[in-house]
Formats: structure tokens, C-alpha cells, sequence
């Protein structure tokens, strides 16, 4: 049923389809927090093999297990792992990977749990941490070089939209017997496959593109099982557990993956084109346009480029504000990845905790504004950024 052939539209629908015998079309959600034993040789089997579906729930669960079969394939990857959320599965392969006196490299901007991990929790744990610009591959791959134990990176990144490139630091890393790893987030694994560049681990915050009805909060890891079973340790001791019913809607949510994603590109694109030739803008962060500086490299390692993009706008702060508060479909609300097409002022959210400085250091103008593409018709998205410029 689940030939290594077949294109991720199927995967989506029959690749977490294991039991014949099973009947039932649509999954079941398994509550149950324990699993008998038949015997005690089997009980001591549950016990100690790791990632178990059937022994207690924080280890393993049956509809967890779905989700994570289907993710892996997805990814092109051996296995997976669910977490309770994007940050349960960055928390768990840092603290599963990484101990002290280790160096880890990552980059400048990171979704900003992760970069909280690399610069706050990490170090207070004896990691050493080098963080690295993500464009700059001739100073990753030096970094690497210099003795890291793992690499993460994060492509396309927030919010400027900025891509690593995967191939070279996969290479750098082997060479250096480093882990890399990489947040797929953004990308989804239908524009994205990081394994397939030599990646030794995806994570995903399946909140996002994954789940893709801003309705739950899960996360994800892909890796080989040996690694995995690493992770797992620490995923299991860090009690990141996703529940069942988020699961099993993150299941449902995923049927109509590549139906969305593909949506998304198109409206971005759409959008990206329009705001890239409107006079009220300075600038378009996108990279499926040719104008963006890693063009090539995107065309080099994705399929299509994502629904997230980026503008800065004519005026300063204030007409920014001015634009999202008259925006009526872009809604002003942090995420990304749903059906819903959602906009933030990323300087408005970071005002309280960066200086000027470090905005600066991040990207954030102070007239950036993120658009994350739902799937509404474009012709609707395109009159409601146009009716917006004009009245702000
Ligand atoms: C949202 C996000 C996360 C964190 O995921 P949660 O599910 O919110 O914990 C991590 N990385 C990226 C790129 C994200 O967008």
C-alpha cells in the first residue's frame, strides 16, 4: 500500500495505513494511557524496546504513531517522533544530542524559542554555542568545521525570508562528524525534502503547515531509527507528549496537505508579484522571486517556495500600523500555516524586548510587515493589501 514510489498527494492519504485488518477508514484515537501485557516475557519487551506504541502513552501511543509513520514518509525519513509541540521537538534533539563542553552551531535568526535554547538554556547546561549568519555558507561551514557536535539550521527563516543552504551544511557536517539538523517549518516537506540533501534531522512544528487549521499544537522530529531512539530519551524525560486527540486532528489535517500547500505557494506568489510592483512598497522578501538574492539556491533545493513572505512598506512605523489595522482578510495574528491568511508587524511584536539594535541585527525594519498566505482566492487577497495601501 505504501509503495516507496508513490507521490506525497498519496502518501497523504494511505501511508499511515498499516493494519489490513483494520477496517475502519478514518483512525482511531487511542486514549488509553497503558497497555496490557499478554505475559511477562512481552512486558518486559514493551518495557524496554524504545518508541513503543503500545506500553504507555508518554513513550509511545497508536494514533501518535500514525501521524509520525506518515510525517516520515513524507519527509523521506526512516521514522518520527511526535512532541507536544514545535518547541517540544527543537527541546528534545538539542538536550538528546548535546552535553556540556559541546559546541553547537546555528544561525543569527531562529524562530525565537530556538534562538532562546541556543542563547539562554544551552550555555547554562556548559553548551558553547556559535551562532552564524545563515546566508554566509563559507562561515557555516567553517564554524562546523571548527570541532560542533551538531549544526541546526532553519530555511526559509523569519522573518526576511532568508535560506541556509542544506547541501553544504549536510556536507560540512559529515565531513566534521557533526549532527545537522534542520527546521522544515516553513517549507513543509512538500516544498522541502532536508534529508534529501543529506540532513540527518527534520523537525517541524506540525502547528503550522502540517496541522494547517490553527487548531492544535504538535511537533514533530524525522530521523534514522539509531537517532531517533537518541531523542526519544530526552523526549520522554522532557514529558513533551502529544495528546491523542491532537494526533489524531493533526491526522485529519494532513489529508488535504498538498491541496494546501500548493494554494499557499500560488497565493504568495500572486501576492509577492503584486506588492513587488505596487509604488507604497519598498521592498518584497520572497524567495520564489527572482529578484530575491538566494534565488537560485531556492530553485536548487525547493519545489515550490512557501506561503510566507515579507514587505517593508513606504513610511515608517506608524503607516505600518496604520496598513494592518485595515487589512480585513489578512488577520492580524502570529502563525502561519493555516487556512486562514494571517499578518503581523514584526516590529510591534518584538518592541517590548529588542532595542533598536538588535532589530536591527534580526532584520526587523521597522516597516516589515510578514504575510502568511492562507488559501482564500488570490484576486480577494490581492484587492485587500490594495485597499489597505490606499487607505493608510
Ligand atoms: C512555530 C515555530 C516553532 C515552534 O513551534 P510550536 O508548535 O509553536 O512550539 C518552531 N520553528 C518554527 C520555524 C516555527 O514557525
Amino acid at each position: 500500500m505504501t509503495a516507496p514510489t508513490r507521490r506525497p498527494d498519496t502518501l497523504l492519504i494511505h501511508a499511515d495505513r498499516d493494519d489490513a485488518a483494520d477496517t475502519a477508514l478514518a483512525p482511531a484515537i487511542h486514549t488509553s494511557v497503558t497497555y496490557a501485557a499478554g505475559d511477562a516475557a512481552e512486558f518486559a519487551e514493551m518495557a524496554t524496546r524504545p518508541r513503543h506504541p503500545r506500553f504507555y502513552t508518554r513513550y509511545g501511543n497508536p494514533t501518535h504513531e500514525r501521524a509520525a509513520r506518515l510525517i516520515a514518509r513524507l519527509e523521506g525519513g526512516e521514522a518520527a517522533l511526535m512532541t507536544a509541540s514545535g518547541m517540544g521537538a527543537v527541546s528534545a534533539v538539542l538536550l538528546g544530542l548535546l552535553g556540556a563542553g559541546d559546541l553547537a552551531v546555528a544561525q543569527t535568526t531562529h524562530y525565537m524559542g530556538t534562538t532562546r535554547l541556543f542563547t539562554e538554556l544551552l550555555p547554562r547546561f556548559g553548551v558553547r554555542v556559535e551562532l552564524v549568519e545563515q546566508a554566509d555558507t563559507a562561515a557555516l561551514v567553517a564554524a562546523i568545521g571548527r570541532g560542533a557536535r551538531l549544526v541546526m539550521v532553519e530555511t526559509p527563516s523569519n522573518p526576511t525570508m532568508t535560506l541556509t543552504d542544506l547541501r553544504a551544511v549536510a556536507a560540512a557536517a559529515r565531513a566534521a562528524g557533526a549532527i545537522s539538523v534542520a527546521d522544515n517549518t516553513f517549507a513543509s516537506p512538500l516544498n522541502q525534502q532536508p534529508l534529501s540533501f543529506g540532513i540527518d534531522v527534520v523537525v517541524h512544528s506540525a502547528t503550522k503547515y502540517l496541522g494547517g487549521h490553527h487548531d492544535l499544537i504538535a511537533g514533530a522530529v524525522v530521523a534514522r531509527e539509531d537517532l531517533l531512539d537518541r531523542i526519544w530519551q530526552s523526549a520522554i524525560a522532557l514529558g513533551s507528549t502529544l495528546g491523542a486527540f491532537d494526533a489524531w486532528l493533526l491526522l485529519r489535517g494532513m489529508r488535504t496537505l498538498s491541496l494546501r500547500v500548493a494554494r499557499a505557494n500560488d497565493n504568495a506568489i500572486t501576492v509577492a508579484r503584486f506588492l513587488e510592483g505596487h509604488p507604497q512598497v519598498e521592498a518584497v522578501h520572497y524567495p520564489g522571486l527572482p529578484g530575491h538574492p538566494q534565488h537560485a539556491l531556492a530553485r536548487a533545493q525547493m519545489r515550490g517556495f512557501g506561503g510566507v513572505l515579507s514587505v517593508r512598506l513606504r513610511g515608517g512605523y506608524d503607516r505600518t500600523q496604520r496598513f494592518v489595522s485595515k487589512l480585513r482578510l489578512f488577520t492580524q495574528a502570529v502563525s502561519l500555516g493555516g487556512v486562514e491568511s494571517l499578518v503581523v508587524h514584526a516590529a510591534a511584536m518584538v518592541r517590548g524586548t529588542l532595542d533598536d539594535e538588535q532589530m536591527q541585527a534580526a532584520g526587523i525594519a521597522p516597516n516589515l510587515v510578514r504575510l502568511a498566505c492562507g488559501i482564500e482566492a488570490a484576486d480577494d487577497l490581492l484587492a485587500d493589501l490594495a485597499q489597505a495601501l490606499e487607505r493608510s
